[in-house]
């Protein structure tokens, strides 16, 4: 059976409950008897964190062969 982590809005207190996953969205009530609870997603998997952008190449100016009149 998964668990799952709760974290609950009135002490602030996290905690783990087993359920069943059509349950896992059901509203859970904290340990010291608090209702607004949320839950946390700590087991999803993160996939494609690393989304590194390589720097561009330094587009070079140059060859200004006809910005100096040379090419007629
Ligand atoms: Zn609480």
């Amino acid at each position: 059976m998964p668990r799952y982590d709760y974290r609950c809005r009135s002490c602030g207190s996290t905690f783990e409950l087993s359920r069943p996953m059509s349950e896992a969205s059901a509203p859970a009530s904290c340990p010291d008897g608090h209702s607004d609870t949320v839950k946390l997603l700590s087991t999803v998997a993160v996939t494609g964190a690393a989304g590194r952008t390589a720097p561009a190449p330094p587009s070079g100016g140059g060859g200004g062969c006809c910005g100096g009149g040379c090419c007629g």
